[in-house]
């Protein structure tokens, strides 16, 4: 595909005007003022896209999500964590089955990809049927089931072990789009000795692990009263789960030592304001996390704690926080906002050559239409994107270098279908939930 007189803002957040990008394969093989020369790989009866009044970006990574989460979408709204937990989210989850999963699945990568990713990071279950759906959409994914439980606990006997197993069995038919990684829920819901056999697990297969790390005030004081006051953080490092590359979900009360200790051991976290804001667990502090120098990404969430998985609402508001709480309108600019949901995404999730605008990367992009009232005039580019964009402005989300969404329509998907099944899902679990 041939994207011609285009403007471009590339994974460090510049903005070059009347571009010409090739894509041959699964590559960018052409970036450049002018065209390539007739006979180019990517010359030759390639697609001519008409690149006027468009800005093509790098395919945005959304780094924590439980992605069939949008079945509950909107579901016990407004109850404090631990009843909305119990009374509604694991009543419907222990009635979802793969096929469930796969339909839950469609239904959010066809809004992800509606929103310019191109890549996320996810912890459920039933991971067959996930797998299933993000095959077919054709984004990339990395994938786990994190382990729950008590001292009993053994977690080769554990169906999250089976599940992994059997996901990264199946991965080499993704040809590297879905990763399989593993992980904890959270150091509230696991033993030591859950933790402790992760870790070593993980270090024997080379696992990415995730994490949900200090959300709450309640877990982070409740973990030092538990584990001779050590922080989350601080014990689950005193366990060596942060031997592996990990992405940590949250961090919104993390302490400096801990970020001390996320620093040195690089670890990433994964921003998550929506659902912060939303549960009530508070404000992350990213000028902190930057401060420290430690790796930061940004997520949705599952789309019951959000409601939705819109990245570019994600990117404004995760934007529009740290300027409030700073009192520091300089700080997210785009070049700071850039490499957290590109580059750092792809580092995070293991994918080299990934998140990146230039020649030689995996042609992952999406491209946004400027020709919409909320879009004009455009003085600085990079800001009309990311705090007047919308999500209903993306016209193209292309991953290693097939148009996988285009003008509202994801080609693997059939919405028409998907919208049939979830609304089917939705009424057969609640004539059982009554
Ligand atoms: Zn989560």
């Amino acid at each position: 595909m041939l994207f011609k007189d285009i403007s471009v803002i590339d994974h460090q957040g510049i903005a070059h005007s009347n571009m010409y990008l090739g894509t041959s394969a699964d590559k960018i093989v052409w970036l450049d003022k002018s065209p390539p020369p007739a006979g180019y790989t990517c010359a030759n009866d390639a697609e001519v896209y008409d690149g006027r009044d468009k800005v093509l970006l790098p395919g945005l990574y959304n780094m924590h999500c439980h992605v069939p989460m949008t079945l509950l979408r909107g579901y016990g709204e407004g109850l404090p964590l631990k009843r909305w937990l119990h009374e509604k989210i694991f009543p419907f989850e222990a009635l979802l089955d793969a096929d469930d999963m796969y339909w839950g699945t469609l239904l959010g990568v066809h809004e992800m990809l509606a929103s310019g990713v191109v890549s996320f990071s996810d912890m459920y279950m039933r991971l067959e049927g996930i797998f299933r759906a993000v095959l077919e959409s054709g984004i990339k994914a990395n994938i786990t089931n994190p382990f729950v439980g008590d001292e009993n606990t053994d977690i080769y006997q554990d169906r999250s072990f089976e599940e992994i197993i059997e996901l990264r069995r199946n991965c080499p038919s993704a040809a590297g789009r879905i990763i399989a990684e593993a992980g904890i829920h959270a150091e509230y819901s696991c033993s030591e000795r859950i933790i402790r056999d992760v870790a070593d697990w993980s270090k024997e297969e080379n696992f990415i692990l995730q994490v949900h790390l200090s959300e709450t005030k309640a877990e982070h004081e409740e973990c030092k009263v538990r584990n001779r006051n050590l922080t989350p953080a601080a014990y689950l490092n005193s366990l060596g789960f942060f031997d592996q590359p990990t992405v940590a979900a949250h961090g919104v009360y993390l302490e400096d030592s801990d970020l001390e200790i996320l620093s040195d051991k690089g670890v990433t976290i994964c921003h998550c304001p929506s659902s912060n804001l939303k549960l009530g667990s508070g404000i992350a502090p990213l000028a902190k996390f930057f401060q420290y120098n430690v790796a930061v990404t940004i997520g949705t969430d599952g789309a019951s704690s959000n409601n939705n998985l819109n990245m570019l609402e994600e990117i404004t508001l995760a934007a529009l926080l740290a300027k409030g709480v700073n009192h520091d309108p300089s700080i997210m600019k785009t070049e700071d906002i850039m490499p957290l949901v590109t580059t750092n995404g792809a580092r995070a999730q293991g994918r080299e050559n990934c998140g990146k605008i230039e020649v030689g990367a995996q042609a992952d992009l999406f491209v946004m239409d400027l020709n919409r009232a909320h879009m004009k005039p455009v003085y600085d580019l990079p800001a009309n994107v990311f705090h007047s964009g919308q999500s209903a402005d993306v016209v193209l989300t292309m991953v290693d270098g097939k148009v996988v969404y285009r003008d509202g329509l994801a080609a693997g998907i059939d919405l028409e279908r998907v919208l049939y099944e979830v609304d089917r899902i939705k009424a057969e679990k609640l004539k059982i939930l009554g």
